[in-house]
């Protein structure tokens, strides 16, 4: 290994919010522990991971010839974390947005053709370059809004080429971006396989027999995921799918009583997932089961906010002990938001999180649910520089104030991104 030298310093910072404590997602009382340091700096070396992380006036003198950022009245952060993307995606869905602010729910405009199934529509109909010139706008708005690891999911594929083209898209942003990859097959049952009960059954077949291995051939995929829920696929359907997928060596993900208590939250803790999302329709006996199988939350609050729904109960997730993640769920249709440090907000106002855990859910305990929080997440030596300096002494102004740009700096591997 050859040695590192400290080539900048974030000094003279109101707090540094190190996120520094135990590895592994946090619960309880531990979310609303940022690890801050007063008056804090931070130096990065020239392998793009923090080399040293304290208060300002204990800076070795050693790190002399180093570039300083000057951080005064400022706030150092740990970049954000999105552990639930579909950000490949095809075209767009605007056209529904009036059906959904006149009240259609997105049952009704799935049934009259909306939905997933027209983004799927508009995803095959796109060749790579396409499909990944239209992400790539997304993703770096996302980023310039502090986010600079992403979970990005297909779906809009729902058969074997175009799942394969929406990963291959994904695997190519991480070129750039920290990208994690999730196969989203089951995401919904496509038109072809609505026609009868034996074609559903042979799409969830070609599912297990034929997507999820050739995903897992060409290795483009760290997670599968799919849609538990009613309208979508059920608990023995989504169990199957599951498991053809861990037996392939991914991890597991699942969208989670969203629409309805339908057992996806269960199945998530039953096997052991990296995470359950969505989880409006839970209670006692979910939150037990996912804190005893170390299941992460991910609340999604900007598609409660678009689709009118209810809020996840943020609030006794936590005091279940159960950890916490917030993600964007950026997709096509029910909710397109690329702005996280927004939906922290939300997930403060709505999922009933405090500022301080909201901060833990964006960043720490999103990186553990993408097996990431020994590299991103948190600023702590040997962890990679992801970073952000907020024009604000106060963390608690990206939901005072929320929606404002208070993002002043982008820094991931120790570069500058934004
Ligand atoms: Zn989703």
């Amino acid at each position: 290994m050859r040695p590192t030298a400290p080539v900048r310093i974030f000094t003279a910072a109101a707090a540094v919010h190190t996120l520094a404590g135990p590895d592994g997602p946090r619960s309880g009382a531990a979310m609303a522990e940022l690890g801050t340091i007063p008056h804090g700096a931070v130096v990065v070396d020239d392998t793009g991971a923090i080399a040293w992380v304290g208060a300002t006036s204990d800076l070795p003198a050693s790190f002399a010839d180093a570039e300083i950022i000057d951080c005064t009245g400022k706030t150092l952060m740990p970049a954000f974390v999105d552990a639930h993307t579909h950000l490949v995606w095809g075209g767009d869905r605007k056209d529904e947005l009036e059906m959904r602010i006149a009240g259609a729910d997105y049952e009704r405009i799935f049934a009259t053709g909306g939905g997933i199934l027209s983004s799927v529509r508009q995803t095959r109909a796109i060749d790579d370059d396409t499909l990944y010139a239209q992400s790539l706008v997304r993703i770096e708005r996302m980023r310039r809004a502090g986010t600079t690891t992403f979970e990005i999911k297909s779906g809009y594929g729902l058969e074997l080429a175009a799942e394969l083209r929406q990963l291959r898209v994904a695997r190519r942003l991480g070129a750039d971006f920290r990208v994690r990859t999730t196969c989203l097959a089951a995401h919904a049952v496509p038109a072809e396989a609505r026609v009868s009960a034996a074609a559903r059954a042979a799409f969830i077949e070609s599912i297990c027999a034929e997507i999820l291995p050739a995903v897992a051939r060409a290795n483009l995929a760290d997670f599968a995921d799919v849609f538990c829920d009613r309208g979508a696929f059920d608990v023995d359907e989504s169990r199957r799918v599951l498991l053809a997928a861990r037996a392939l060596g991914l991890g597991l993900r699942v969208h989670a009583n969203e629409l309805g208590a339908t057992g996806g939250a269960q199945l998530a803790a039953e096997l052991g997932a990296a995470s359950a999302d969505h989880l409006l329709y839970v209670g006692d006996a979910e939150r037990t089961a996912l804190r005893e199988a170390g299941v992460v939350a991910i609340l999604l609050p900007g598609t409660s906010l678009v689709l009118g729904k209810p809020y996840a109960d943020g609030r006794a997730m936590v005091e279940a002990g159960v950890p916490v993640a917030v993600a964007t769920d950026c997709n096509p249709g029910s909710c397109a938001f690329e702005n996280l440090a927004m939906v922290l907000a939300l997930a403060c106002y709505g999922n009933r999180l405090s500022p301080a855990e909201a901060v833990c859910a964006a960043t720490h305990n999103a990186a553990c649910s993408l097996g990431l929080g020994d590299r991103v997440g948190s600023l702590k030596p040997g962890r990679r520089a992801d970073l952000l300096v907020l024009d604000t002494p106060d963390v608690r102004d990206l939901v005072y104030h929320a929606g404002s740009p208070l993002v002043g700096q982008v820094w991931q591997d120790g570069l500058r991104v934004a």
